[in-house]
């Protein structure tokens, strides 16, 4: 037992982000203001989409979109069972039905489910980049636009009818400088919405953005200018505005949310753009190359997809699989690794093996490959600051565990294993 702990993702908080934090505090402007529109714009700039929105969340991006398209209760949504819960959560609050459909091999959601998950109840699709990697937007974006498909849409409001077919919002939390057939994350389709969390890519504490993507005859500056209104108590006129001398009186045009970002983590958001091409994902890619290459001479390991003839991962995770275990022999493994002083993880427990969601009756025996994938992964430590002797350390942490369950088990048939929950 070392006393050290290798943290899993600890945020690069340095001098830099210190300085611009505190020079924030001192300008006498903490709330929205001129750092979050610099950000915003930057943000554009760097995913190529047509305007940013930023909010103090991610899920709350998820939800203000849902909510813009006019999701309802009636209306179904198509979710990954393998994701994070906030991407089905936003759905439930907005009282409509999580449709859960499975993953591919690459964690990411498969675009044959979701063509037989399609009812004429769909308003939204929301694919999620697992991991960082792209999902196969090509697809999903012709998909929507089917002649078939659309036919079956059965549009309840304007927004609806002027887009005339399912909305894709992309569930970008983990992707920001993921790229696709060359395109940035974020300019891939109608919507993307990224996170800012602290165990993020890029951190403004907490924090996330809504990319706006779409397609004539939309205006999206006009779009954006709705969402801060919506996102902001439904409030015609923001903190920023009224300091105009004499501009005091305002409207609240509907019963609008509370989302919206400051400039204090706008300006940690600032530093961390301005070197996350140069700096922060070399690193990281870096660190992922020497997981690769230690890994990939064990048979046990199922390394995870980086990069293919059409994506390049922002390598948010690295999602390990062990290959010919349990569920159980996975937890085995974990519970012997950070004893040897290394934090891991798992991502993610599937939705549909929540309390709330088998609750409401979903099961996780209907997402085979979901299970399969989850209960075999190992997310290993992947953070700026993370040095060769720590990442050694990790590796042989891991590759000592896995022998150990592995010979104290033996090799189990991988066909047994999909028995197990069948
Ligand atoms: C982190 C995460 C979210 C939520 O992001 P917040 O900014 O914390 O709201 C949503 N979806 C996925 C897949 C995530 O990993």
């Amino acid at each position: 037992m070392t006393n050290k702990m290798i943290p899993f993702s600890p945020p690069r908080i340095d001098q830099k982000i210190i300085d611009e934090v505190v020079d924030t505090l001192k300008s006498g402007w903490i709330t929205t203001g001129p750092k979050t529109k610099l950000f915003e714009k930057k943000l554009s700039e760097y995913t190529g989409c047509k305007a940013t929105l930023c909010l103090n969340s991610a899920t709350a991006g998820l939800e203000l979109m849902l909510r813009w398209f006019g999701v309802e209760e009636g209306d179904e949504v198509i979710v990954p069972a393998y994701t994070y819960s906030a991407t089905a959560n936003v759905i439930i609050h907005c009282g409509a039905k999580p449709v859960f459909v499975d993953v591919l091999d690459d964690f990411n959601i498969d675009p044959k489910k979701v063509r037989a998950a399609i009812t004429s109840k769909t308003k939204v699709i929301m694919p999620v980049d697992f991991g960082g990697l792209p999902c196969n937007y090509e697809q999903l974006n012709n998909l929507v636009r089917e002649a078939s498909i659309k036919d079956q849409f059965t549009p309840k409001n304007e927004v609806q009818k002027t887009l005339g077919r399912i909305m894709i919002l992309s569930d970008a939390a983990h992707s920001i400088g993921g790229k696709y057939q060359g395109k940035n994350v974020g300019s891939l389709t109608d919507v993307s919405v990224i996170s800012f969390h602290a165990v993020k890519n890029l951190t403004t504490a907490e924090g996330g953005c809504v990319n706006l993507n779409f397609p004539e005859p939309f205006d999206n500056e006009e779009i954006y200018k709705y969402l801060c209104v919506k996102s902001l108590h439904g409030q015609n006129k923001d903190a920023l505005a009224k300091t105009i001398p004499g501009n005091w009186r305002y409207d609240i045009v509907e019963a609008g949310y509370k989302w919206n970002m400051t400039d204090i983590m706008a300006a940690i958001g600032l530093v961390e753009l301005a070197r996350y091409e140069s700096e922060t994902l070399p690193v990281r890619k870096a660190i992922v190359d020497q997981y690769n290459n230690a890994f990939k001479k064990y048979s046990w390991a199922e390394l995870p997809v980086i990069t293919d003839e059409n994506r390049v991962s922002s390598y948010h995770l690295y999602a390990l699989r062990i290959k010919n275990v349990t569920e159980q022999m996975r937890d085995e493994i974990m519970s012997l690794i950070f004893p040897k002083g290394v934090s891991v993880n798992v991502h993610f427990i599937p939705v549909p093996i929540m309390s709330f969601y088998t609750q409401m009756g979903y099961d996780i025996h209907n997402y085979p490959n979901t299970y399969y994938h989850y209960s075999r992964e190992i997310s290993l430590p992947i953070f700026y600051n993370l040095n060769d002797e720590d990442l050694h350390t990790v590796i042989n942490a891991v590759v000592s565990s896995v022998e150990e369950v592995l010979n104290k088990y033996g090799l189990v048939n991988q066909e047994n294993i999909k028995d197990l929950i069948a």
